[in-house]
């Protein structure tokens, strides 16, 4: 730890930093949930006088956003510590600061890392321009995380969030290399937190231990953040929540689910598309939700629901409250309520105890489902979950690997028919950008830069125009496709 105080040389810094707008870099690892936080944090940073920039080498103070879901994330987090604290041996003023789920997870021990001199939780990110005021100005280590993670946030901490959330969560117009904000919030759309943290337990997940108890948040504010939004120019929102269907807040004698929130928000003028992840597969507010997504138009027809497993034995042992019947029942019942719905799923492969016949059972469930796509991930004990700290961890990584191929494959075939049934059909798309790599493989423009967009039902779509496109509605004809993209024309 540096020492409580500051000398003269480092006040002259402080000045100088001050008066020449410091430089601040946001390097952002995992979910939609820390895409939001960045924003978020960046967007505050701004407001106070900070310039935002793409490159390391120009900042004076680098932020992390880190993820704890799966140790392979924090392992990439830890790369970069190393890489910084490289770069700390030359320019010893630059300031580093690590936020988010890892940050809470190893709070005092990631202090701990020479190149850090601030570990702040994701509850306390509305502290985060104060601190690093104050590191700049006093060159002291900076530890802000909640101490007991599964006690309710006092009301304090509570309307702090709230402040924070509503005041910079409707600042920007999320337009790519405007607002150089990070991938995923660009071309006329925003994240809005509906909910925070999560009380299931899911018997394998981290996120209850670092995010806290799960908490509704008031309709009211999500409503109007969304008005604002639509005033700056967002035209698409996705509502976030880790069971995002199980929103329930009570005002009065109301209590707002889900739905009801679509509904509200389907009402606000410029708001084009709304999207809602992650569902959690329960049938508590299903039939609301389905119901306002077969009767408003900007509700997207898109489902991402996982289902982790196809075994009930092993959705048992992960603490999954429902069994393989019931989830694709739930499905059936989607699609008889939205004829062109688009489900996309999660599946964790290797968890403790899935024999083969387990394996073979998801493999079984995911031909069943006929998802758009999946998101596969091998089991990583997470340090403090149920799993973890009662079962071994007994599935060779090889085997893991193998089942995640095997299941991609799986996936591929499907995806790859469902994209061939846009051959020659026109779709709506909203753009994001330039595709971030060229298409080589695209019929079109082989070897350019490209644009990328989304349908509704968040089909990735890729075609030729101009930039001044992002964040606009457009119609493409699909010439060709492959299991994951869209190739068309613009009409
Ligand atoms: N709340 C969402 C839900 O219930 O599905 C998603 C939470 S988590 C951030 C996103 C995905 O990571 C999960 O759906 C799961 O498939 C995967 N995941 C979570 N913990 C994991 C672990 N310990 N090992 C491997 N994958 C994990
Ligand atoms: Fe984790 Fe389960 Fe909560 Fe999703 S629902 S965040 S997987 S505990």
């Amino acid at each position: 730890m540096r020492g409580m105080s500051f000398d003269f040389s480092s006040q002259v810094l402080y000045i100088y930093l001050i008066m020449s707008y410091p430089s601040v870099h946001i390097k952002s690892f995992g979910c939609q949930m820390n895409k939001l936080d960045t924003a978020l944090v960046s967007s505050a940073l701004k407001s106070v006088g900070f310039n935002i920039t793409e490159s390391v080498k120009e900042a004076d103070v680098v932020l992390i956003n880190t993820c704890s879901v799966r140790e392979h994330a924090e392992q990439r987090v830890f790369s970069h510590l190393g890489h910084l604290k490289h770069i700390k041996e030359t320019r010893p003023d630059l300031i580093v600061v690590v936020f988010g789920c890892m940050a809470q997870r190893l709070g005092a021990n990631l202090l701990g890392h020479e190149a850090v001199d601030i570990v702040c939780g994701p509850a306390q990110i509305p502290q985060i321009t104060e601190l690093v005021k104050k590191a700049i100005k006093e060159k002291q280590k900076q530890l802000v995380i909640t101490e007991k993670i599964r006690q309710k946030t006092n009301d304090y901490q509570t309307d702090a969030l709230e402040k924070f959330e509503s005041t910079y969560g409707s600042k920007d117009k999320h337009i790519p290399g405007q607002a150089r904000l990070p991938r995923g919030l660009s071309g006329g759309q925003a994240f809005v937190r509906v909910m925070r943290g999560c009380n299931n337990f899911c018997s394998y997940c981290i996120v209850p231990f670092v995010r806290g108890p799960e908490v509704s948040r008031p309709p009211a504010a999500i409503i109007g953040q969304i008005k604002k939004l639509a005033e700056a120019g967002v035209k698409q929102v996705t509502l976030l929540g880790q069971r995002v269907n199980a929103y329930k807040y009570t005002a009065g004698e109301k209590t707002y689910c889900l739905a009801d929130l679509l509904e509200m928000a389907s009402d606000i003028n410029g708001i084009e598309w709304l999207r809602f992840v992650t569902n959690y597969p329960s049938e508590e507010f299903f039939g609301e939700i389905l119901q306002v997504m077969a009767d408003s138009p900007k509700v997207c027809n898109y489902l991402h629901i996982p289902a982790q497993s196809g075994s009930d034995k092993i959705l048992h042992a992960m603490n999954r409250h429902y069994t393989a019947k019931q989830y694709l029942e739930l499905l059936d019942k989607a699609r008889a309520a939205v004829a062109d719905i688009a489900i996309a799923g999660d599946f964790i492969v290797g968890f403790p105890g899935e024999i083969e016949e387990d394996f073979q059972a998801t493999v079984e469930l995911v031909r069943k489902a006929r998802y758009k796509n999946c998101f596969i991930f091998k089991y990583s004990p997470r340090p403090g979950t149920t799993a973890d700290k009662g079962l071994k961890d007994d599935v060779p990584i090889e085997v893991k690997k193998g089942r995640n191929t095997e299941l991609l494959a799986e996936q591929e075939t499907i995806s790859g028919q469902l994209s061939r049934d846009f051959l020659g059909k026109e779709v709506k798309v909203l753009v994001e950008g330039p595709s971030k790599k060229p298409h080589l493989n695209s019929a079109v423009g082989e070897g350019r830069l490209q644009l990328v967009g989304r349908t509704a039902t968040d089909y990735i779509v890729v075609f030729n125009g101009p930039t001044s496109l992002a964040g606009e509605f457009v119609r493409v004809k699909i010439i060709k496709t492959s299991p994951l993209t869209l190739f068309g024309e613009l009409m």
